[in-house]
């Protein structure tokens, strides 16, 4: 794994693979995590998140005097950030577990919501193939590793695609948007465990 998140994720499916095969069950088949979508809305120009953007480059952590960290191994190199730098830096936080949701039948295709993105990153236009289509947006979507997020057709046939890349998740289209056709919604995903959530209803109803 490349890091320690993914070596506790590899952990979780690892336990759930042993469990079902314990059980008599498929390891192929994978149960589905929980997902949750909570709408952030408070009011018309209000969200339950703090959406505000800081352009602040990220703050150094300060680090002990090298004549200190090596003399010692036991002196710790970075001496973390004073209440104030710390504060600042949170401020930096771009909010990504809460998503930008379209509803297409909501959407009368005004192009508030292009006009208003600091990022250009809402495009309405025709559908097309992927790499022909990445060059058409208001921007130019460059990180081919990021995938599009596009409507099913609107009414006029085109389709509304968003660069998830620039996205700042500051909520302005979904303030602009007099229909309420984008919202600002909490995902949470709770990861399937080892145990009774892991396996068949069946096998398990039959294990009874
Ligand atoms: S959340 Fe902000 S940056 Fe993202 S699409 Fe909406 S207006 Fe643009
Ligand atoms: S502001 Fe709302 S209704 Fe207007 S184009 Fe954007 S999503 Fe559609």
């Amino acid at each position: 794994p490349k890091n320690i998140i993914w070596a506790v994720a590899h952990g979780h499916q690892a336990a759930v693979t042993i469990d079902r095969l314990l059980s008599g069950e498929d390891v192929r088949e994978r149960p589905a995590p929980g997902v949750t979508l909570v709408s952030q809305k408070m009011g018309i120009h209000e969200w339950t998140y703090d959406n505000d953007i800081s352009n602040d480059a990220r703050y150094k952590v300060p680090w002990a005097p090298p004549e200190q960290t090596l003399n010692s191994i036991a002196t710790e190199v970075e001496l973390g950030f004073d209440p104030a730098t710390a504060w600042k830096e949170t401020q930096r936080c771009l909010n990504c577990d809460v998503q930008t949701v379209f509803e297409r039948d909501k959407c009368i295709e005004c192009d508030a919501c292009v006009d208003i993105c600091p990022m250009d990153c809402i495009t309405f236009t025709g559908n097309g193939e992927e790499a022909e289509l990445r060059t058409r947006l208001t921007a130019p979507a460059l990180n081919g590793a990021q995938d599009l997020y596009v409507s099913d057709l609107l009414r006029t046939g085109r389709v509304m695609v968003k660069d998830e890349d620039v996205c700042l998740h500051c909520g302005l289209c979904a303030e602009r948007c007099p229909t309420g056709a984008w919202d600002m919604r909490k995902f949470l995903l709770e990861v399937t465990q080892a145990g009774p959530a892991c396996r068949d209803r069946t096998v398990r109803r039959a294990a009874a």
